[in-house]
């Protein structure tokens, strides 16, 4: 059983189908890789599966569980607040709060979600912060820090939950690219830990080197789903082999 899936999965805004009939599982262990031009929907889906929109159509499990879907219910909202801290997620833009210090971000949601003892949350955050290479930044606010900093800090925030699946959305595109290896190495890292990932992403060579699976998505649709050697050397797909040559 999938860890976490998108089943059948539409979205609209207004009268535009952003997401058509998406599906998609992400088992444990899995590194996959979104892809695909501007304006896709592969955001639109991630959100869909931290449960920051609800589908139109179609279904969010976890282990089988429905946790999103157009009908609301509250046995579905129960069960989306019992594991929405099991769903963690860095965004593009990082999203640190800019009023609490490094440590104070990492320890946040512990100590309000899950009421873990304080001296057990700092003991955490010091250890994902080695973890991210930011020790010495424990005590300093946000704007002091460069973008990578910010987005390493954001993944340890992510990672102080003990998430079971890790949400990306496009987490180096605001990044100047000295940055972004730093921030890549990170997620390399927990790659190789088993950390269950979904990444959206325009990096291609961690799409190669670091996902197990590449889903190619257009016009709000999953157009190919493939082993990433697969997909970039002998994409099926004409819209795919369209894109794949368009990034050399
Ligand atoms: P991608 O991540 O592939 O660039 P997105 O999921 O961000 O694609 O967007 C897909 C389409 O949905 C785009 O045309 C975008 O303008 C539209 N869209 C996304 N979010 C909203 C929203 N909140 N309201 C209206 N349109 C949206």
């Amino acid at each position: 059983m999938p860890l976490i899936a998108a089943d059948g999965v539409s979205k609209s805004f207004g009268l535009t189908e952003v997401l058509r009939h998406v599906s998609l599982a992400v088992a444990a262990k899995d590194v996959v890789c979104v892809i695909g031009p501007s304006g896709s929907g592969k955001t639109t889906l991630l959100r869909c599966l931290a449960l920051l929109e609800q589908p139109s159509a179609g279904a969010v499990t976890m282990n089988g569980v429905t946790i999103a879907s157009a009908r609301d219910s509250s046995e579905q909202r129960r069960a989306a607040r019992e594991v929405r801290p099991d769903i963690g997620m860095v965004f593009q833009h990082f999203n640190l709060w800019p009023h609490m210090t490094v440590l104070g971000n990492v320890i946040e949601a512990p100590l309000r979600v899950k009421g873990t003892a304080r001296s057990e949350a700092i003991q955490k955050a010091e250890a994902l912060l080695a973890k991210v290479g930011l020790s010495d930044k424990r005590d300093v606010y946000p704007n002091r820090l460069s973008g990578g900093q910010q987005q390493r800090v954001a993944i340890a925030r992510a990672l102080a939950m003990s998430p079971k699946v890790l949400l990306f959305d496009e987490p180096t595109s605001a990044l100047d690219p000295e940055l972004r290896q730093e921030v890549l190495m990170v997620m390399r890292q927990l790659a190789g830990e088993g950390m269950t990932m979904l990444v959206v992403t325009h990096e291609m060579g961690f799409a190669r080197q670091v996902g197990t699976r590449v889903v190619f998505m257009d016009a709000g649709e999953i157009v190919e789903e493939a082993a990433p050697k697969t997909f970039f050397t002998a994409p099926s797909s004409e819209r795919a082999k369209r894109f794949i040559s368009q990034l050399q």
